[in-house]
C-alpha cells in the first residue's frame, strides 16, 4: 500500500517520533509531506524516507484559535490542499498526522477520491482545543476510514467530541526496548552537567504550562537539598512567556543550583541512565506520554500525573507511582519515598521496564498499524 503521509511540523515532537517509526514500516511505498522545515526532515531524511516540505511557509492556526482565525487561515489552507491533492493520486491513501494535516488532508482526500486515515495523538478536550477545533476536528475525522488513536483516553475524548466510535483503533506507540535497556557509562555526562552526588529527578518534555514543568519546580522546594532536577526540552511552539515564567520561579524559590534547563537533546536516552527517577507532570490529559514509556524501558522508577492516558501505562505502586496532576506536594512526598527507599523503588522500576518490554514493542505496534489499514483500506489497494 502507498501512503502518503502527513504532518504540520518540521519540529520532532512526540507525534513526528511515532511517525518516523510508522513510515520507515513504508519507507519504499511513501512520501511524507511537512507543511514546515526542521530537523523532522533531516531525522526522516536520514532514515532514507522520501520526504517534502509542501508549504512555502507554516500555517498559522492555534490550537485555542476561534472561528475567525480558523477561516482566515483555511484561506491560507487553498494552495496546500490543492498541492496535497494533486500530489495523494501517487498514493493509496492519505496519512494524516496531526491536526493541521488532517484539515489538510481531508480536503486533498475529496478532491483525489483517495481514502484518508488520521493517526490520532490529541486528546480532544477543552483543555487542549477551542470548541471550534473540536468540531472541526471531527468533522474531518469522521470523513475517514480509520482512526488510529494512540491510546484509550485520546480514543475516549475522540468520541465524546463526536467521534464515530466504529472508526477507532487503539494503538500504543512502539519502542525498540533493547535500544533502552543497554547498560551506558554516564559518569562522564554527569560530571559534564556537574551533577555527580546528586539525586536527579528527570522532565523529559518540550516545554509547555501544560506539561506542568512549574510542578517539579515546585515540588523541589520541599525535597531534600540533594535533590537536583534537568528539564529537557526545548520550547517547540512558542512558548516564550513560558520559559520566562520558569526562570523566573527558579529564581524566586532560590533553585539555581538545583537546577538545569538543558534544551532539546537527541542523547535522551544517556540523560534517562544518570536520573534517578524520571517525572511527568502533565496537568492536562496526556494523550500517551511516550517518556513515560521511554523511562520505564530505561529501567527508572517513573512518577507520572494521573491523567489522560498516564494510568494506561502505570500501575500505581506496581510499576510506577501516578500523582495527582498540579500536585508539587504529592509529587515531592513520591520523589522522597523514592529517595529514601532506592532498594524498593528500583524494584518497581525492574517490574516496569519487564512489562514495557512486552507491551510497547514497535514490531506489534506496526503489525497492528499494517493489519488495520489492510482490512480497512482494502479497496484501495492496487
Ligand atoms: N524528546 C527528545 N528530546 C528532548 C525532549 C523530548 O527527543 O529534548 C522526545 C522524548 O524522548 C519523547 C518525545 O520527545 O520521545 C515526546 O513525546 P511525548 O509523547 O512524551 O510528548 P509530546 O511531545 O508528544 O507531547
Amino acid at each position: 500500500m502507498r501512503l502518503l503521509f502527513l504532518d504540520q511540523t518540521g519540529k520532532s515532537g512526540g507525534a513526528e517520533l511515532c511517525l518516523l517509526d510508522v513510515a520507515t514500516a513504508y519507507q519504499n511505498l511513501c512520501l511524507v509531506g511537512l507543511f514546515e522545515d526542521g530537523d523532522f526532515r533531516q531525522r526522516l531524511e536520514e532514515r532514507k524516507i522520501p520526504v517534502q516540505v509542501l508549504a512555502e511557509k507554516a500555517i498559522a492556526v492555534r490550537k485555542s484559535s476561534g472561528a475567525i482565525a480558523g477561516l482566515f487561515s483555511l484561506s491560507q489552507l487553498l494552495p496546500l490542499i490543492t498541492r496535497v491533492a494533486n500530489l495523494s493520486r501517487q498514493y493509496d491513501a492519505i496519512y494524516a498526522n496531526t491536526q493541521k494535516a488532517l484539515v489538510v488532508g481531508a480536503s486533498a482526500s475529496f478532491l483525489s477520491r483517495r481514502s484518508l486515515v488520521y493517526h490520532l495523538h490529541d486528546i480532544l478536550s477543552p483543555d487542549h482545543f477551542s470548541q471550534i477545533n473540536r468540531r472541526l476536528a471531527v468533522l474531518m475525522a469522521n470523513r475517514a476510514k480509520l482512526v488510529i488513536a494512540n491510546s484509550q483516553a485520546s480514543r475516549a475524548a475522540f468520541i465524546e467530541a463526536g467521534g464515530n466510535p466504529e472508526l477507532v483503533e487503539v494503538v500504543y506507540n512502539g519502542f525498540e526496548p533493547d535500544q533502552y535497556a543497554a547498560e551506558i557509562d554516564v559518569s562522564e555526562l554527569q560530571s559534564s552537567l556537574g551533577l555527580e552526588g546528586r539525586f536527579v529527578v528527570g522532565h523529559f518534555s518540550r516545554l509547555s504550562p501544560w506539561k506542568g514543568q512549574h510542578v517539579l519546580l515546585e515540588a523541589l522546594q520541599y525535597c531534600d537539598q540533594t535533590v537536583s532536577a534537568i528539564f529537557v526540552g526545548d520550547a517547540l511552539f512558542g512558548e516564550q512567556e513560558y520559559v520566562e515564567q520558569l526562570q523566573q520561579q527558579v529564581e524566586r524559590l532560590g533553585l539555581h543550583d538545583r537546577v538545569k534547563f538543558l534544551g532539546f537533546r537527541t542523547d535522551v536516552i544517556p540523560l534517562m541512565k544518570l536520573c534517578k527517577v524520571v517525572a511527568h507532570t502533565s496537568i492536562a490529559a496526556e494523550p500517551f506520554g511516550r517518556v513515560i514509556v521511554e523511562s520505564m524501558l530505561c529501567g527508572k522508577p517513573t512518577i507520572a500525573a494521573k491523567a489522560g492516558a498516564a494510568p494506561e501505562l502505570i500501575d500505581h505502586d506496581v510499576t510506577g507511582w501516578l500523582t495527582l496532576p498540579d500536585d508539587s506536594k504529592e509529587l515531592a512526598t513520591t520523589i522522597e519515598h523514592c529517595r529514601q527507599f532506592p532498594t524498593e523503588a528500583s524494584k518497581v522500576a525492574a517490574v516496569a521496564q519487564q512489562q514495557a518490554r512486552q507491551k510497547f514493542q514497535l514490531a506489534e505496534t506496526n503489525a497492528q498499524i499494517h493489519q488495520h489499514l489492510h482490512s480497512r483500506l482494502a479497496k484501495s489497494f492496487r
